[in-house]
């Protein structure tokens, strides 16, 4: 009612003014009756200001003079235009221009608000043959200010046109984006949802120019001209996610990944300042626009060119949106002349461009070339096989001749440390990956297989990874075509790094360079050579047992010399009688082409020779070998005899190791472990639940109570029974499912030891430790796994430990470990003594336990003399330290009592007991403490009871 009255006043003041000074100003007349639909009347007003202390509001006066020369009364209806830029203003104003009040100082004039075109026009009729002077306040007009006179038919008929068109524009972006999501929901690819996204963007934007937000709550923060430009750069920040799915950036340029991703936030910061209506934020989202979709377009068309086919079929729509932006930039600025239609031909045009996005990418999905849509050929692979390859550290390599791209399936990518989505490059950029030396190699194959279709091949190769180092890959490949000229070339790619380094550099002379003992290539050949001679021959491999670990913990002088004084050492011992060979990175041969003893005493000498110690570096190193031996008589010829040979030194293996074993013909039923299979089955055992904790007990040695356990895995196939881990864990770490299995064992054993705890309140309390594998502390999820594991179990603090081996502590896992023991983990150093650290090494290590390798226990010679010495001052020195010391493999009463003797806290072995399962193991605890201490716990009594 003030604000009315207020209004009034305002308006009787103007018109008082108005009247004085209405008749000189001629230049400010406007022909009421005129024949046009709209006149822009920005030009004819006159600022009209009132005393300053009488304008409280943002809005302004203005004044014109009405004529109307005819005979009829003449109607017009008047409402605020958007001046030209007015969105670019360094800070956009919060509300688009109106008109809030008309007044007439000619009571003759008729005004009076236009309900039917909204609340802000007005309907101002002048009576024939009249000159009124007419004023407008206008809140946000700009400068000039515009305003808008319309005939009530062409208005009318206007807004209904614009209605229909405004619907139509935004039904189509609207059908497009849903079709794009449709596919993206289908098929949960990303091309298709980002496409959904920009779409749905690009419309929001639309409707917010259109003004449909603008009484809403979106607007009040940053006002209409932010809204808008926000939605617009987050539509563009998409479309460049959906460009980068369709031809990722990195295949042009390998660097640009993280700029890319970098600059697509950016681009969402700055839309969402102009949203938040900060300063300048508006126009620097707009420019971004311009450019960005300038850019894109710009990109996708390169691509296109280059044979990327999901680019060129995105290239169109790109080239429109990009084409839309820019037009509607130059109509913002007043570029293009009259103003009223410009944006809503913008409009139309956008809403092509959609409809063109939706069918590029549903024709993309159709045909199968976007990234991540499925290719023809995997169709007929099984979907397990595809798992069981993704498992196994290999990938699908595919090459497209026509288009000459190349697409990594997901795993091969990862083997170059790229994403997905970057995993599909021209063959060029391909090609700049390939390592210069390897190069040529590779193209010559292409290049003379090509004209090979149905030919099978196989090559190898470094190429660049995004760390920027150079792995080595082998692709196994068949060119396929239905033509004599193939049209894409498919198959596998793996890893090969760890067997390329292990292998010796091929030698002209056939001999090894480090033990100068000639190679296997020259064993082959001089049992090819042998003839008729074969079948008296006996062949013995053999393969140093842990040698991985001996390298670990010697690094590669030590390990070497570890490998040249075992080859001396054979030579010494069998040189007469045998030629000796060095297979492989830690294997030997030895050929008896005329044995004096049989292959079983064969294959017992080598074991003993093996088994005893090397002096390096003053300490013991023991480097036991597997040996397998066959015989010639049991041969076809000379590789079936090398084959027999290796079946032999797998059994001897799988047996332990440390033994020798003599080829059986039953052998050759066990075909070698297929790596892809099995990694596919361990899967598969870990959702059924097929593995399974075993605990054995530690014990401590003074009172012979169990301490705590240590947490064992076994698989219970349903087939074969209770497997081992060292038939799976190794496999595992290769291929790095242990990251998984170690996640199950460290959740169950830290929910049976609160078990334990809880019905075992001892003192101190149970702990369990847990293997853990290198691989694990690498991963970058495992602190939170284990603060998981401790946090949702609720152990006691320090008592569930990890056990790392000496030779998994790097530099990088010492962070790792300061930050278990922070987490509240127990940390045990296993196998210690295997390698060469000495322990005030290892005083930076927050450890708290150390276990001595069961080697030091149980072998005669390092049970006495040296090897006790040896033991003494690890455990002395341990206890300096203030740490727990283990000895592990004690079997024997008198393993026992000299563990002891020698100072050790703690044992564990088969003399107490081997590792048990769940329920035994509960029951070896309450069998040694009895009910009586966890009578205090109902719970725990009941639960044994069942177990007992
Ligand atoms: P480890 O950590 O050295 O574990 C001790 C191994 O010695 C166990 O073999 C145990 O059964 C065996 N053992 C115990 N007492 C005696 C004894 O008195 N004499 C002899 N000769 N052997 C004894 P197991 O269970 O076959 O485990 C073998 C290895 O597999 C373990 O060696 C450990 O390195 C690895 N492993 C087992 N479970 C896991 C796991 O969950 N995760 C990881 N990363 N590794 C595991
Ligand atoms: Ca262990
Ligand atoms: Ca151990």
């Amino acid at each position: 009612m003030i604000r009315l009255a207020f209004a009034a006043a305002l308006a009787a003041m103007a018109l008082a003014g108005l009247a004085a000074a209405a008749p000189q100003k001629d230049a400010h007349k406007i022909d009421f009756a005129g024949s046009e639909a709209v006149m822009e009347l920005g030009d004819a007003l006159g600022p009209y200001s009132l005393p300053k202390a009488a304008q409280p509001r943002s809005a302004e006066w203005y004044t014109f003079t009405a004529v109307n020369g005819s005979k009829r009364p003449a109607t017009r209806v008047l409402h605020a235009g958007q001046p030209a830029a007015e969105a670019l203003r360094i800070l956009p104003r919060p509300t688009r221009p109106a008109i809030v009040a008309v007044a007439s100082a000619d009571p003759g004039v008729i005004v009076e608000k236009a309900k039917a075109f909204g609340g802000r026009a007005y309907l101002v009729t002048v009576p024939p043959e009249t000159s009124a002077p007419i004023a407008v306040e206008i809140a946000n007009a700009g400068s000039p200010p515009s305003l808008l006179a319309w005939t009530e038919p062409a208005l009318a008929a206007h807004n209904r046109q614009l209605g229909i068109f405004i619907a139509a524009v935004a039904g189509l972006i609207f059908a497009a984006a849903a079709i794009a999501a449709g596919l993206a929901v289908m098929s949960g690819h990303r091309a298709p949802l980002w496409a959904a996204t920009a779409l749905g963007l690009v419309l929001l934007s639309r409707l917010a120019a259109t003004g449909m937000f603008d009484a809403s709550l979106a607007t009040r923060v940053g006002g209409p001209y932010g809204l808008t430009a926000a939605f617009a750069g987050l539509a563009l920040a998409a479309g460049a996610r959906l460009a980068n799915a369709a031809a990722p950036v990195t295949g042009l340029w390998p660097r640009a990944g993280r700029p890319f991703h970098l600059g697509v936030l950016g681009l969402a910061v700055i839309s969402a300042l102009a949203y938040l209506g900060a300063p300048a934020a508006t126009d620097l989202t707009y420019l971004c626009v311009v450019l960005g979709s300038g850019a894109l377009a710009a990109y996708l068309v390169h691509c296109g060119g280059r044979g990327v086919r999901a680019a060129r079929m995105l290239a169109p729509s790109a080239t429109v949106f990009a084409l839309v932006t820019l037009a509607g930039t130059l109509s913002t600025l007043g570029l293009l002349g009259e103003t009223t239609l410009a944006p809503d031909i913008g409009g139309g045009f956008a809403a092509a461009g959609a409809v063109l996005l939706a069918l590029a990418i549903a024709a993309g999905e159709g045909f199968a070339i976007l990234p991540g849509a499925r290719r023809h050929s995997h169709h007929d692979a099984h979907p397990m096989a595809l798992t069981a390859i993704g498992a196994s550290h290999q990938g699908i390599f595919d090459l497209e001749f026509g288009d000459d791209v190349v697409v990594l399936s997901r795993e091969a990518a990862a083997l170059l440390g790229l994403g997905e989505a970057e995993g599909r490059m021209p063959h060029g950029a391909w090609l700049a990956r390939i390592h210069d030396e390897d190069r040529p190699v590779y193209e010559e194959a292409l290049s003379n297989f090509r004209s090979q279709s149905g030919l099978a091949f196989r090559i190898e190769f470094r190429a660049r990874s995004q760390s920027g180092r150079y792995p080595w890959f082998e692709l196994r490949a068949t060119m396929m075509g239905d033509g004599a000229c193939a049209s894409r070339c498919l198959g596998l790619i793996a890893d090969i790094t760890a067997r390329k380094e292990s292998e010796p550099a091929a030698d002209s002379a056939q001999n090894d360079a480090l033990t100068g003992l000639p190679n296997r290539a020259a064993l082959l050949a001089r049992l090819k050579a042998m003839g008729a001679g074969l079948r008296a021959a006996v062949l013995a491999l053999l393969d140093i047992d842990r040698f991985k670990a001996i390298h670990a913990s010697l690094g590669d002088e030590g390990a070497d010399a570890v490998l040249a004084r075992a080859s001396e050492r054979l030579k010494d011992r069998f040189g007469a009688d045998a030629e000796v060979y060095r297979f492989g990175g830690d294997a030997f041969a030895l050929l008896f082409s005329q044995p004096k003893a049989n292959a079983a005493a064969i294959g017992a000498q080598i074991a003993e020779t093996c088994a005893g110690a090397y002096a390096q570096g003053g300490r013991s190193v023991f480097a036991p070998a597997s040996i397998g031996v066959a015989e010639g008589r049991q041969a076809e010829g000379g590789e079936a005899l090398a084959k027999n040979a290796e079946l032999a030194l797998m059994r001897a293996k799988r047996d332990g190791g440390g033994c020798a074993r003599v080829f059986e013909p039953s052998m050759n039923g066990e075909k070698p472990v297929d790596p892809v299979a099995l990694e596919a089955e361990l899967r598969a055992a870990l959702e059924r639940d097929e593995i399974e904790l075993y605990y054995q007990p530690i014990v401590r040695l003074a009172s012979e109570a169990v301490a705590g356990f240590e947490a064992l895995a076994r698989w219970r196939h349903p087939t074969r029974g209770l497997i081992a881990p060292k038939d799976f864990i190794a496999h595992s770490e290769e291929t790095g499912f242990i990251v998984e299995l170690g996640r199950f064992t460290l959740e169950r054993a830290a929910r049976d030891l609160a078990q334990w705890q809880r019905f075992f309140p001892v003192d101190p309390p149970l702990f369990v430790s847990v293997n853990i594998s290198r691989r694990q502390l690498r991963d970058p999820a495992f602190e939170r796994l284990l603060k998981q594991a401790l946090d949702g179990s609720g152990v006691l603090s320090g008592t569930l430990k990890l056990e790392v081996t000496e030779s998994a502590i790097d530099a990088d896992a010492q962070d790792a470990l300061h930050r278990v023991r922070e987490i509240g983990a127990g940390l045990a150093i296993d196998d210690f003594g295997v390698g060469q650290s000495s322990l005030s090494r290892l005083k930076d290590i927050p450890f708290d336990t150390v276990k001595i390798d069961q080697s030091f226990i149980s072998r005669p010679e390092a049970v006495s003399g040296e090897g006790a010495v040896v033991l003494r001052s690890i455990v002395a020195l341990a206890h300096e330290l203030k740490r727990d010391v283990v000895a592990e493999g004690v079997e024997t009463a008198d393993d026992a009592r000299r563990v002891r003797d020698i100072g050790c806290e703690f044992a564990q072995g088969f003399y107490f007991s081997p590792p048990l399962s769940l329920a035994d193991a509960l029951n070896y605890v309450a069998r040694r403490y009895g009910l009586k201490q966890s009578a205090k716990n109902a719970s725990g009594a009941a639960g044994l009871g069942g177990q007992t």
